[in-house]
């Protein structure tokens, strides 16, 4: 049995339900689908009672909250993003091998550091995982980790992000 989360876009472009998978998403993910058609598959896939919706625990949003900062992903994560993926560590807490359906490539890459499966409908999935370089456009610094408030410790502007190759 395989145990699938599935993101806001699984439900905009539909999303075939098979009936050896299991299925999990957040409440916060149908305040995200403007469609009616998107809306309408949720409902049914809720409604047949092979779409589970659940909210994951406080310690587990915590816990990519903090990975997600430690990792420069934070600011490409959305509140519902982080959800999907703390119910991807609760699932996995409960002995489960969770497979994120996401098109997000910041999704993608935090599932994957997380030890999870992903999937990706529209695009082809990250083949590896990005790691990212830190860096201050003022100054031309460049950092390993993600520094005080993203800004430049030397010349006090924001810092950015570019893929490490
Ligand atoms: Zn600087």
């Amino acid at each position: 049995m395989r145990h699938v989360i599935l993101d806001t876009s699984a439900f905009i472009q539909g999303y075939n339900l098979s009936t050896d998978e299991e299925y999990y998403t957040v409440p916060e993910v149908l305040d995200e689908i403007r469609g009616e058609l998107g809306r309408l598959r949720y409902e049914g896939a809720r409604s047949s009672g092979k779409l589970r919706e659940t909210s994951p625990g406080e310690p587990w949003v915590r816990e990519v909250e903090e990975r997600a900062r430690a990792s420069g992903e934070t600011h490409k994560l959305s509140a519902t993003d982080k959800k999907l993926l703390a119910l991807g560590l609760q699932l996995k807490a409960q002995g489960k091998e969770p497979t994120v359906v996401s098109d997000d490539y910041s999704v993608q890459n935090m599932a994957s550091r997380l030890g999870f499966r992903f999937v990706s409908q529209a695009t082809r999935g990250i083949k590896k995982v990005l790691t990212w370089t830190i860096y201050c456009p003022g100054c031309r610094r460049t950092f390993d980790s993600p520094q005080e408030d993203d800004v430049c410790p030397v010349c006090g502007t924001e810092l950015k992000r570019k893929p490490r190759r």
